[in-house]
C-alpha cells in the first residue's frame, strides 16, 4: 500500500469516463475502443455490475449489444439503479430492446426475419409529446440516408412511454428512439463498427455534446498520472521488478516505472538461447543506453538449450521446459535482486512485480459470457510461482494496445521498437519445428533476420502484423555451384490482421519474395529451399508449433 497515504488513483477517478455496460457482444471493446479514440476516456464492465457497489461516477452510460433475448428466461438484465444515476443513457440493439424491456412492460418482440447487415437510416423526428431540445442532439451533424450496420431479430413492438422515434430504416420504424424529458436514447443499429462509417459521429454526439465529457484522455495527460499512481502504489522507497523481452509492452512499461522510481525498478531480460538474431545485444543497449532502464541480462542460453535437446515430436513440451526454465531463472536473479537492495541502506523490500497486462486482457477476464460460462480468472502472464510472494504492478492494465504505442512514442521510445511485431516467449523454439539445436538456432536466426530486412526495405513492416521465418526439418534437393546438395527448408510466414484472432497471409508480390528466397538460399548455409506459407487463420495459427 501506498506509504505516504495518499491512494493511487485510478483513470476513473479523475478523467470524465463513459461507462460501457457488456452484454456479450463481439463488438463491446469497440465501443470503449471509439469511444478513447474521441479522447473521452471509457471502461467496460459486466452487465450484472451492482451500481451501488461503482466507486465512481460515470458521466454516462452505454448498454452494449448482446446475442440474448430479452424476453428470454436467464437473459442478463441491467441493475435497474443505472436509471436512477441520473446520467446519459444510450443503447445499443440489445441495450435499446434492454432500455424498452425494462421501461415499458416489455414492448420487444421476435421480427419476422432477421436483420443483418447494411441498412439505409433516415433521421426522421416524430412522435407524440413536447420534446427537449437534446432529442435531436444524437444525430446532429449527419445526413439522411447514412449508412448503418444492423444485426438483430427482435424488434421493438411498440415505442416505449416518454420516447418518441427520432430515425427509422425501412425495416425497423425504431431504429432510434430518445426520450423527450430524460437524456436517454436507444439505436438499433451498431455505431462501432467500421460498417457504420459515420457511427463516431453518433457516439462523439452522445459522450461529447449530451454528456458533457470532456475530451482530455490523451497519452500525455495520461503519463503524469500514471507516474504519481505508480509512485503512491511503491511508496519512497519501494523495489519493483521485472522481466523484459524487448517487446513494445514491457518496453513501454519498464520505461513508465523508470521514469516513476528510476533505478528501484529492477529489470531483468533473460537470454534463453532462441531470441531473434543479436537481439539480447540490442535490447539491453536500446533499454540501458538509450532509455536508462536498470536492467541485467542474465546469459541462460545453455541451460536452455541443453534443456531442449532431444525433443523431437511435441511442441507443447518445448513450451513448457522454455516456461518453466524461465521462471527458475527469473526467481534465481529476483532473489539475487532482492538480497543486495536488502542489504542496503535506504532502499525498501522488493515486494512488487511489474506485469505488462493490457485493457484487452482485462476485458477479456471481465466481459459477460453468460449464465453458464465461468469467468475467466484473470490470468498471470508471467506465470510466476505465487510462493515468490509479489504484489502485481501493471500500470497497462487500462490502455489498448494502440495506446501503449502512442504512449511509447511520448516516452521517447524510439519507433523501431513501438511498432515491433509480437514474438512469442518461447522464441523461435517454437519457429523451429523438431529439434532445437544451437545449428538449428542459427538457421532459423539468419534467414528470419534476412526476410525482416528485406520486409523493412520495402516499407512492409507496418502494414504486415507478424512476420517470421521458419525452419522446416526435412531436406530438399538442390543443386548449388553445380553440385548436388541436400539441405533444409526455410518456410516465410507473413500475416495482416486486426486482433490475431483471424488472420491472412500477406500478398507479397513476385519480386519480393523472389529477392529474399534468392538471398536467404545463397546466405544461409544449410538451407537449398525457401516457400512461402498460404494459410489462413483459421484453419492455421499464425505460429507454426
Ligand atoms: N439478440 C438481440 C437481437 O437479435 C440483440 C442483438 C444485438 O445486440 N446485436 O435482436
Amino acid at each position: 500500500m501506498a506509504t505516504d497515504g495518499s491512494d493511487p488513483i485510478p483513470p476513473h477517478q479523475t478523467f470524465d469516463t463513459i461507462l460501457v455496460l457488456d452484454f456479450g457482444s463481439q463488438y463491446t471493446h469497440l465501443i470503449t475502443r471509439r469511444l478513447r479514440e474521441l479522447n473521452v476516456y471509457s471502461e467496460m464492465l459486466p452487465c450484472t455490475q451492482k451500481i451501488a457497489d461503482l466507486t465512481w461516477k460515470p458521466k454516462g452510460v452505454i448498454l452494449s449489444g448482446g446475442p440474448y433475448s430479452v424476453y428470454w428466461d436467464g437473459a442478463p438484465h441491467v441493475d435497474p439503479a443505472v436509471f436512477e444515476l441520473n446520467v446519459p443513457i444510450l443503447g445499443i440493439c440489445y441495450g435499446l430492446q434492454e432500455i424498452a424491456w425494462k421501461l415499458d412492460n416489455k414492448g420487444v418482440v421476435a421480427g419476422e426475419k432477421r436483420e443483418y447487415g447494411h441498412a439505409y437510416l433516415k433521421v426522421d423526428r416524430h412522435g407524440d409529446g413536447e420534446a427537449g431540445g437534446h432529442v435531436d442532439k444524437l444525430f446532429q451533424g449527419l445526413e439522411d440516408n447514412m449508412e448503418v450496420w444492423m444485426s438483430h431479430g427482435d424488434k421493438l413492438s411498440s415505442i416505449p412511454k416518454g420516447f418518441i422515434t427520432v430515425a427509422t430504416t425501412s425495416n425497423a420504424p425504431f431504429a432510434g428512439i430518445a426520450h423527450t424529458e430524460k437524456k436517454m436514447y436507444g439505436i438499433q443499429f451498431h455505431p462501432e463498427v467500421t460498417h457504420t462509417p459515420k457511427g463516431k459521429v453518433i457516439l462523439k454526439n452522445f459522450a461529447v455534446d449530451i454528456c458533457e465529457a470532456k475530451t482530455n484522455w490523451t497519452m500525455s495527460q495520461f503519463v503524469d498520472q500514471e507516474i504519481a499512481r505508480i509512485r503512491a502504489l511503491v511508496g519512497e522507497t519501494g523495489q519493483v521488478i521485472g522481466a523484459v523481452s524487448g517487446g513494445v509492452d514491457s518496453t513501454v512499461a519498464a520505461k513508465l516505472m523508470k521514469e516513476a522510481i528510476g533505478d528501484r525498478f529492477h529489470a531483468v531480460l533473460v537470454d534463453n538461447g532462441v531470441l531473434r538474431l543479436n537481439e539480447a545485444k540490442q535490447v539491453k543497449e536500446t533499454l540501458t543506453a538509450g532509455l536508462g532502464i536498470n536492467l541485467t541480462v542474465v546469459d541462460a542460453s545453455e541451460l536452455f538449450l541443453g534443456r531442449l535437446k532431444g525433443i523431437t515430436d511435441d511442441p507443447e513440451k518445448k513450451r513448457k521446459v522454455i516456461g518453466n526454465t524461465f521462471i527458475e531463472v527469473f526467481q534465481a536473479e529476483a532473489k539475487k535482486i532482492a538480497d543486495a537492495a536488502h542489504g542496503s541502506a535506504n532502499e525498501g523490500e522488493v515486494e512488487w512485480l511489474l506485469q505488462g497486462t493490457l485493457y484487452p486482457d482485462v476485458i477479456e477476464s471481465i466481459s459477460f459470457k453468460g449464465p453458464s460460462a465461468t469467468i475467466k480468472t484473470h490470468h498471470n502472464v508471467g506465470g510466476l510461482p505465487a510462493s515468490m510472494k509479489l504484489k502485481l504492478i501493471e500500470p497497462l492494465r487500462e490502455l489498448f494496445k494502440d495506446e501503449v504505442r502512442e504512449l511509447g512514442t511520448n516516452l521517447g521510445i524510439p519507433e523501431d521498437l513501438v511498432w515491433r511485431h509480437p514474438f512469442p516467449g518461447p522464441g523461435i523454439a517454437i519457429r523451429i519445428l523438431g529439434e532445437v539445436t544451437a545449428e538449428q538456432v542459427r538457421i532459423a536466426r539468419e534467414a528470419d533476420n534476412i526476410f525482416i530486412q528485406e520486409i523493412k526495405d520495402a516499407g512492409l513492416y507496418r502494414k504486415i502484423s507478424q512476420a517470421f521465418a521458419a525452419l522446416l526439418p526435412v531436406k530438399a534437393v538442390g543443386v548449388m555451384g553445380d553440385k548436388r546438395v541436400h539441405d533444409q527448408v526455410i518456410a516465410l510466414r507473413a500475416v495482416e490482421t486486426s486482433d490475431f484472432m483471424t488472420a491472412d497471409w500477406f500478398p507479397f508480390d513476385g519480386e519480393f519474395l523472389k529477392r529474399v528466397s534468392r538471398r536467404i538460399v545463397n546466405e544461409v548455409d544449410g538451407v537449398c529451399r525457401v516457400v512461402y506459407d498460404i494459410t489462413s487463420k483459421p484453419p492455421g495459427t499464425i505460429e507454426m508449433e
